[in-house]
């Protein structure tokens, strides 16, 4: 058995579905979920310090200079990155921790932390994915472009990962996900 818990990075494009795939592991009393920091402004009813700390770029940047993320990175314009201290504190209490990042990040927890598990969340094709941001509400037509088109480079990663699993149905998703885990507990 190992003592630290597990590090585990879900990526996928934006529409794919990881936050609905993620509150349903949440419910397993032995995972954290990581709340990132960034530099974008709150989308519809996000609340800081619930979906993601909201910081200044003079914020986000004076925690750089201080060493205070795991992993950062760019997206669209905006600094994206997961405080160090609670993904370090949670694993060393025995937690399993979700880090819900993108593809830069992924490559970066890989290189400091090679034996983190990958597994990327696939939408069940393009048209699947526009719908369901579209669905949202919440993106102007300018980011649903900007957010399509990275998601076109995002998927060509997929291959990167240790698990590629395809969002159709959310139980089967969610399923294959609590397998993985389980497989990887020892
Ligand atoms: P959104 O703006 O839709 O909330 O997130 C945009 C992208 O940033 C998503 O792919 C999301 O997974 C990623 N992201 C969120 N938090 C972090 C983080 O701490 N680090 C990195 N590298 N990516 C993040």
């Amino acid at each position: 058995m190992r003592s630290d818990g597990l590090l585990m990075v879900i990526s996928g494009p934006a529409g794919a579905g990881k936050g609905t795939v993620v509150k349903e592991l949440m419910k397993d009393d032995n995972m954290r979920l990581s709340i990132s920091a960034t530099t974008r402004a709150p989308r519809g009813q996000e609340k800081d310090g619930v979906e993601y700390h909201f910081l200044t770029r003079e914020e986000f940047e004076k925690m750089i200079d201080e060493d205070g993320f795991y992993e950062y990175a760019q997206y669209l314009g905006n600094y994206y990155g997961s405080p160090k201290k609670p993904v370090e504190q949670w694993r060393k209490d025995g937690k399993n921790v979700i880090l819900e990042i993108e593809v830069q990040g992924c490559q970066k927890v890989k290189a400091i932390q090679p034996d983190c598990i990958s597994i990327f969340i696939m939408p069940p094709s393009l048209e699947v994915l526009e719908k369901r941001l579209r669905g949202r509400g919440t993106e102007t037509e300018e980011n649903i472009i900007k957010r399509m088109a990275r998601a076109k480079e995002e998927l060509l990663l997929a291959d990167d990962y240790d698990y590629v699993v395809v969002n159709d149905a959310l139980e089967d998703c969610v399923k294959s996900i609590r397998d993985i885990i389980r497989n990887n507990q020892g």
